[in-house]
């Protein structure tokens, strides 16, 4: 050992030894150290579900003189996985190593954690007497030879079944080792685990994960011996286990836990790392409808293209939807049935052949705004407003040699903000005038509007003790009630918005159903219809005059 390393002394190590840049420059550049790394060390194993960011980390560790750090970067000092306390060997694979090398040779993918059988010859390994961790003499390099082998033990004496899974295992183990997957971005191997646990049916439609289930089902299929060899046992009373980590998308996760997931998945890692599982999709497989009430291909399933995103404030996916005519459209997610893929959450730029129809139908006198709303498919006050900053943008371009680029390539919120900054000019322009009082409410219409928005906001987001929507509640919340009771009418857009916000007593219990379903499934309870309920706080008739609706919130959390 001192011999090697130049008379320095480094102790041996078996899990991820350092120094192999000078190794790799006594071998006198045969082996790089990557190649090193590669194929002589524990390493590919534990990079497979590491961040590239964290395996190069690892990897300089080892190429240097940072043995220390190595295990601290791969998170294994905080881990509850413990690598085998002796070395192992195949007796199988001692014979054969001897007749076709003449020596036989400790195998790397014998002294994994949670590997109990030789991938190869299906037997089980034994336990030599040489320690992992405790040794006299640390800086030795010890042989695998007959002698150690007569003296070595089988840990485990296994039923069949507890056997397959560790063949299984012991085969994955092998073939991470062997291969050269390394940090795998961690999104994507989400959405991998995700839809094959939507495709068992551990996942709802709406996106939660049946935790429960998926932990008994699991103990039931690995069995608790298994789980305990692994180090991995899971405790039933807990959420917060490794599996609800890993399900969740944790990063920093134990190869083998991994590894476990993907045997119950009925999975391999060449079948998950080469992307051969369909993704989960919030919004269901495309295409999807455009859904341009003024297009000939309205609800037809031609959109190729959908961005999800997050809501930043419910976590819960955002789809748009983005179509060839131009019309381009967004909803939250996820889709919990067939109806939602023709749900429009909000349109976010009308499009070539919308806004085309919409001049046509502009010059239609026979038709009311509503009529041409329901064509276009669009809430009236949206023609509303939008014929009026048409005429401003009109009555801008007629009075003065504005400079603004008013081209019609502008796209959708470019447009807006020009809009508004039109729509400023004109107040301003008045205010100067004769025109007080009508200025004044169109910007008071303007100001509340975000102010009624965040009422609204406030009010939902009270879960304990729901509180209704209503006109009262959003009034005294921005201390306008008086106002909006009053004067609503002159509000038009706060309004609308009012209008469309405020809960039906109907609207409101629906809401309190959903909830105590959501509350109840989150607590890893059973979502019985008699329990969501009566923490609803539904009386008796209520709940049968809404008896319907109430059972398709309940199938969301079942
Ligand atoms: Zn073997
Ligand atoms: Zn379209």
């Amino acid at each position: 050992m001192a011999d090697l390393y130049n008379g320095s002394v480094f102790s041996a190590v078996t899990v991820l030894p350092a120094h192999l840049g000078q190794i790799s420059h006594l071998m006198r550049g045969n082996m790089t150290p990557v190649e090193l790394i590669q194929s002589h060390t524990l390493f590919p194993y534990f990079a497979a579900f590491l961040s590239e960011e964290r395996s190069q980390l690892v990897a300089s560790a080892m190429t240097g003189d940072l043995g220390g750090a190595i295990n601290a970067r791969l998170g294994l000092l905080a881990s509850s996985i413990k690598m085998p306390t002796y070395l192992r060997f195949c007796m199988q694979c001692l014979f054969e190593d001897e007749m076709i090398y003449g020596l036989p040779y400790w195998h790397r993918s014998h002294q994994l954690p949670g590997v109990f059988i030789c991938y190869k010859h299906g037997c089980e390994l034994k336990n030599s007497e040489i320690s992992t961790f405790l040794r006299r003499n640390k800086q030795e390099y010890v042989c695998l030879n007959w002698k150690l082998a007569c003296n070595g033990a089988i840990e485990q004496s296994m039923n069949e079944g507890l056997k397959a899974h560790l063949t299984s295992l012991a085969i994955q183990s092998h073939s991470l080792l062997n291969s050269s997957y390394n940090a795998i971005d961690h999104h994507l191997i989400d959405e991998i685990y995700k839809a094959k646990l939507y495709e068992k049916g551990f996942i709802t439609l709406s996106g939660n994960i049946r935790f429960q289930s998926l932990r008994s089902m699991m103990v039931e299929s690995l069995g608790q011996e298994l789980l305990g060899l692994c180090d991995s046992e899971i405790n039933k009373h807990s959420h917060d286990t490794w599996l609800h980590k890993l399900v969740r998308g944790g990063e920093h996760i134990h190869t083998l836990r991994h590894l476990l997931l993907i045997l119950f998945l009925n999975e391999t890692t060449d079948t998950i790392f080469q992307k051969k599982v369909v993704r989960y999709h919030p919004f269901g497989t495309g295409p999807w409808p455009c859904l341009n009430k003024a297009a000939n291909h309205y609800k037809k399933e031609i959109v190729t293209q959908c961005k999800v995103t997050r809501c930043s404030k419910t976590k819960r996916p955002v789809g748009t939807f983005i179509c060839d005519c131009g019309f381009i459209y967004s909803r939250r997610g996820p889709d919990t049935n067939e109806s939602d893929r023709i749900h429009v959450g909000r349109i976010k730029r009308f499009g070539e052949v919308w806004e085309k129809r919409f001049d046509e139908l502009q010059r239609r006198i026979d038709l009311t705004f509503r009529q041409k709303a329901e064509l276009l498919g669009v809430h009236h006050s949206t023609i509303h407003a939008k014929i009026k900053s048409t005429a401003q943008v009109i009555s801008i371009e007629s009075h003065s040699s504005s400079t603004l680029d008013l081209s019609n390539d502008v796209n959708a919120s470019e447009e807006n903000v020009v809009i508004r900054k039109i729509s400023k000019k004109r107040f301003n322009a008045s205010n100067r005038n004769t025109d007080q009082s009508r200025v004044n409410w169109e910007q008071r219409d303007q100001g509340l509007f975000s102010a009624i928005m965040q009422a609204v906001s406030d009010i939902k987001s009270v879960t304990d003790k729901p509180i209704r929507v209503s006109l009262p509640e959003i009034g005294r919340r921005i201390g306008k009630l008086s106002l909006l009771e009053k004067k609503l009418f002159a509000l038009p857009r706060c309004k609308a918005l009012i209008t469309s916000e405020v809960e039906t007593l109907q609207q409101f219990q629906l809401r309190r159903v959903t909830l105590a379903a959501r509350k109840l499934f989150e607590e890893e309870q059973k979502v019985v219809k008699w329990k969501v309920i009566r923490n609803a706080g539904l009386r008796r008739e209520s709940a049968n005059q809404l008896n319907n609706e109430i059972d398709k919130v309940i199938e969301n959390f079942l």
